[in-house]
């Protein structure tokens, strides 16, 4: 790695065509955002109908949502957006953040995360390099980006990312990319194991629940993806900053004690820090 390294490519032809990737990937992630979540609450809706043996009927009707269709379109007037508003970033600057057809306002999420991912990949490749640890390192990094956005909206981290996420970061590491596999074996138990532990833990002293089996799960992921050495680490510099966040939160009054805050964004940004910074250490 430490070629890769030395060789880093300063070149800033390719420095913007991966930001440029960056945002069409970013615009992509968007859609899973907002429309996995539907889709798992379609899916979980049907099922328990099935469980129950209710009616269905009225369920069978519903359009089925997926990633791929409808075609993107305003969720307040239902028009379907042309290529023109559909740009990242681009169209949202052009359309000064509203719908081009009703003047709703558009979510600052959709220029948000286009740029997030947009940077997270311009990091990668000043880290990696034109490498196969670059196309690891880009899907361990998008796979942060949905699990953060989607647990801060809904509370929820689909299994649907975090055990792929987990599978993956064994897979990679039986080359030891990120991590000597014995390390990634190991934490991906210790982290399920160990966040699994505080869960009840806190749920005997307090009665609640602190955290929901997803955290376990992700923590499982960056075990995978980082090794089990660096898993304190990221329980601290998570919790710390989740601690912090609360605080202020609820010293500028935008929410209440008793109200639970998502665990899986701190988990991604501490996950994600860790991972940049430990592999730059190589
Ligand atoms: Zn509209």
């Amino acid at each position: 790695m430490m070629e890769v390294v030395a060789a880093l490519p300063a070149n800033p032809l390719l420095i913007i065509l991966f930001a440029v990737y960056g945002l069409i990937i970013g615009s992509f992630l968007n859609v899973v955002i907002v429309r996995l979540p539907i889709q798992l609450e379609a899916q979980w809706q049907r099922e328990s109908h099935d469980h129950l043996q209710l009616d269905t009927h009225h369920l069978d009707n519903q359009t089925p949502l997926t990633i791929v269709s409808p075609r993107s379109h305003c969720p307040q007037c239902q028009t379907t957006l042309t290529f023109g508003q559909n740009i990242p970033i681009v169209s949202f600057i052009l359309l000064r953040g509203r719908c081009g057809h009703c003047e709703a306002p558009i979510s600052l999420q959709y220029p948000s995360i286009e740029l997030l991912t947009a940077s997270v990949t311009v990091i990668a490749l000043l880290q990696f390099g034109m490498s196969l640890t670059l196309v690891y390192a880009l899907l361990f990094s998008y796979a942060l980006i949905l699990l953060l956005a989607i647990d801060y909206r809904h509370q929820l981290l689909p299994d649907y990312i975090t055990i792929p996420l987990l599978w993956m970061g064994l897979l990679v590491n039986l080359q030891g990319h990120f991590s000597p596999l014995e390390s990634a074996v190991l934490g991906a138990a210790t982290g399920y194991a160990s966040l699994w532990a505080v869960f009840w833990l806190f749920k005997l002293v307090t009665g609640r629940e602190g955290m929901g089996y997803g955290d376990f799960k992700f923590l499982a992921a960056l075990g995978a993806w980082l090794g089990w050495q660096m898993l304190p680490l990221v329980v601290v510099v998570a919790s710390v900053s989740a601690l912090f966040v609360s605080i202020i939160a609820i010293l500028l009054g935008l929410t209440t004690r008793s109200q639970p805050i998502a665990f899986g964004p701190f988990l991604a940004g501490a996950g994600y820090a860790i991972f940049y910074w430990s592999t730059s250490q190589i």
